[in-house]
C-alpha cells in the first residue's frame, strides 16, 4: 500500500469531505460518499470476477457519465491502471486499443454497452465486461451495509501504471504512453500547491478522458475535495454560459476553445468574474486570445501550460503578466519555466546543447517523465534517450545516465531570466525548393499581417517527404483582404516563404482533442482535382 496513488488520493478526499459534491453530470450531483460507494462497488466486482492472468490494466469505455467516472475510479481502486476509451470512437479503433493494451477487463457505461456487439468480435483476447447492470446500485447508507464490504484495498506501487493513454503515432499505429502513479502524483502536488486548490473549487471538464489533460480536471478536483462539473451539450456550445451556470472557479481548456469564445463575442470584459484560474494547454496560446480571456475573467490569473503526454500533462508554465506595450499581433504566449524538479535542455540534431538564444529541440526529464510506450521498446528507445557527453561514448558530466524525453518541439534556449519560447514542431520544418523553412515563422508573419490570432500554413503541393513546392495558408475570417495580407507578408519574408495563396475557411477543423486539425486541412487540399491547386 502506498500513499501516492490515484485511488488513495480520491479516497482521502472522500474520507475528509463525504458530504461535499464530487461530481456533477447529466443533471445529477454525487457527493464524495456516493461516488466512493459506486467506485468501490465497481472495484469489488472487478476483484471478484477478473481473470488472474493478464496485465494490471482495466479499460473503461464511457463518456461523461456517472458509470464512466465510477469505472475509472473503480479500476484504480481495484489496483489496476485504467485505459480510457470513448464510445464516440469507431468500434474498430476501440477494439485495436483493447487488443494493444492486452487488458482483460472492460467497464462500460450505457453508451459503451451499446457498442459491444460491434467491438467484442474484433478483440482477440477474452474480456471480462462489467456493465451498469453488473454493479449494484450503491446504497447511500452506512458503508457497512454496502456491497463494498468485499472490496480489498489493493497494494499499488508508485512505479505501477496509473493510466495507459493512446496517442496517435506518426506511423499510424497508436502509441500507448505508460504513466506511473509517481508521475501523476508529482504533477498533482505541483498544481495543487501552485493554484492553492481547495474544496470550494469547481473544475471545468472540457477534455475527453482519452486526452491526458483531463486528469487535471478529475484528480485536481478529487485531490482537494473539489467538484468536477461536466458541461451539458448546450454548455459545451456556449462555454461562457457553462462558466456562469456551473459556478466554475477553475478553467482549463485548449486555446482553441478560448479562440472560439472570442470569435463568438463571448469574452466581454468582466463577463467571467467567478473564475480564479484560467489555464490553457495543448497548443500554442495566441497572445491576443490570452489577453481577451484575461479581460473577461478579470478576477483570474491566466497561465499557459505546456507539455506532452509523455511528461505527464504539463511540465512548463508561464503566467501572463500585464501587457508591456511591445506585444506584436503575431505573438504567442511563452511556455515559461520548467515545473519544480523538471529539467529542460535545448539541443541540436546530435543532441548537444545549443547556445543561449539559439533554437533547438526541447528535451526534458524529471519526476514527471513517463515510463515509455507500452509493448514498444523500439519507439521508447527512440524517444526516451540519454545524452552524449563531451568524449566519445560518454555522457554529460552533470547528469550521467539520465533519460530525457525528446519532445519534437522547437524552442528557443532562454538567456538568463528569459522564459522558454515555443517556435513550432521540429517536424513542421520543411524544405521549400531547397530552402529550410519553419511553417511557424510564416504563421507568425500571417498573424501579424492580418491581425488574426490564428493562421495556418502548410507545405503544398507536397514534394519529397519533408519537402514541398510552395506554401498554402488558411485563415478563418472572410472580411480580411488576403491580397493586402500577402503584400505585408512579402515585406517581411523572403519570396520563397510567402504563401502562394491564402484560403478562407468558415471555421478551422478541430481534431478529437480540440486542436486545429492540420491533417484535415491538408486532406482538403489533396481532395481537389489536379489543376485546381
Ligand atoms: P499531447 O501529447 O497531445 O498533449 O501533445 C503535446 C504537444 O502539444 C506538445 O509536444 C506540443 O507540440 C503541443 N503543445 C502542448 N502545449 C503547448 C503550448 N502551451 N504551446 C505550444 N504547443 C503546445
Amino acid at each position: 500500500m502506498t500513499a501516492r496513488s490515484l485511488h488513495r488520493t480520491f479516497l482521502r478526499s472522500a474520507a475528509a469531505h463525504p458530504e461535499r459534491p464530487a461530481l456533477e453530470v447529466d443533471g445529477r450531483v454525487l457527493t464524495y460518499a456516493e461516488l466512493r460507494l459506486r467506485a468501490l462497488a465497481v472495484a469489488a466486482t472487478l476483484q471478484a470476477r477478473r481473470p488472474a492472468e493478464g496485465p494490471p490494466l482495466t479499460a473503461v469505455l464511457g463518456q461523461r457519465s456517472v458509470e464512466g467516472f465510477a469505472g475509472i475510479l473503480g479500476a484504480l481502486c481495484s489496483g489496476h491502471g485504467y485505459v480510457p476509451l470513448l464510445p464516440s470512437m469507431p468500434p474498430a479503433r476501440i477494439a485495436l486499443m483493447l487488443e494493444r493494451s492486452r487488458a482483460r477487463c472492460l467497464v462500460v457505461d450505457a453508451a459503451g454497452a451499446r457498442l459491444l456487439p460491434e467491438v467484442l468480435p474484433r478483440v482477440p483476447q477474452a474480456l471480462t465486461v462489467i456493465g451498469p447492470d453488473d454493479v449494484d446500485e450503491a446504497p447511500t447508507e452506512a458503508p457497512t451495509e454496502s456491497p463494498t464490504e468485499s472490496w480489498v484495498e489493493p497494494s499499488v506501487g508508485e512505479d505501477d501504471i496509473a493510466y495507459l493513454l493512446f496517442t496517435s503515432g506518426s506511423t499510424g499505429q497508436p502509441k500507448g504512453v505508460m504513466v506511473a502513479h509517481r508521475n501523476i502524483a508529482r504533477f498533482l502536488e505541483v498544481v495543487t500547491e501552485r493554484y492553492g486548490l481547495r474544496p470550494e473549487d469547481r473544475f471545468s471538464h472540457l477534455f475527453d478522458v482519452t486526452f491526458d489533460l483531463s486528469l487535471f480536471d478529475l484528480f485536481g478536483a478529487w485531490s482537494v475535495g473539489g467538484c468536477l462539473c461536466c458541461p451539458t451539450g448546450m454548455q459545451r456550445l456556449f462555454p461562457a454560459r457553462y462558466v456562469d451556470e456551473a459556478g466554475l472557479t477553475v478553467w482549463f481548456s485548449v486555446p482553441s476553445t478560448a479562440l472560439l469564445m472570442q470569435q463568438t463575442h463571448a469574452l466581454e470584459p468582466g463577463s467571467l468574474p467567478g473564475l480564479r484560474w484560467s489555464l490553457f494547454c495543448g497548443e500554442a496560446l495566441p497572445m491576443k486570445v490570452a489577453r481577451a480571456f484575461a479581460a473577461a475573467a478579470s478576477n483570474s490569473v491566466v497561465e499557459n501550460l505546456y507539455g506532452p503526454t509523455e511528461l505527464t500533462l504539463a511540465c512548463t508554465v508561464h503566467r501572463l503578466g500585464p501587457p508591456d506595450g511591445g506585444e506584436d499581433d503575431g505573438e504567442v504566449v511563452p511556455i515559461g519555466e520548467p515545473y519544480p524538479g523538471m529539467e529542460a535542455r535545448v539541443v541540436d540534431e546530435s543532441l548537444r546543447e545549443v547556445a543561449p538564444g539559439d533554437s533547438g529541440e526541447l528535451l526534458m526529464t524529471g519526476p514527471q517523465l513517463a515510463l515509455g510506450y507500452w509493448d514498444d521498446p523500439e519507439r521508447t528507445a527512440t524517444a526516451f534517450v540519454t545524452l552524449p557527453g563531451s568524449g566519445p561514448g560518454s555522457e554529460p558530466e552533470d547528469h550521467p545516465g539520465r533519460t530525457y524525453y525528446r519532445t519534437g518541439d522547437l524552442v528557443r534556449r532562454p538567456r538568463e531570466g528569459e522564459p522558454l519560447r515555443f517556435l513550432g514542431r521540429i517536424d513542421s520544418q520543411i524544405k521549400l525548393r531547397g530552402f529550410r523553412v519553419e511553417l511557424g515563422e510564416i504563421e507568425a508573419a500571417l498573424r501579424q499581417a492580418s491581425g488574426l490570432p490564428v493562421a495556418v500554413a502548410l507545405g503544398w503541393p507536397v514534394a519529397a517527404p519533408g519537402g514541398a513546392e510552395a506554401v498554402v495558408a488558411f485563415i478563418d475570417d472572410a472580411t480580411i483582404d488576403v491580397n493586402a495580407v500577402l503584400e505585408r507578408v512579402a515585406e517581411r519574408l523572403p519570396s520563397y516563404m510567402v504563401p502562394r495563396e491564402i484560403r478562407v475557411v468558415d471555421r478551422f477543423p478541430l481534431n478529437a482533442n480540440g486542436k486545429i486539425d492540420r491533417n484535415e486541412l491538408r486532406a482538403r487540399l489533396g481532395a481537389e482535382p489536379a489543376g485546381s491547386q
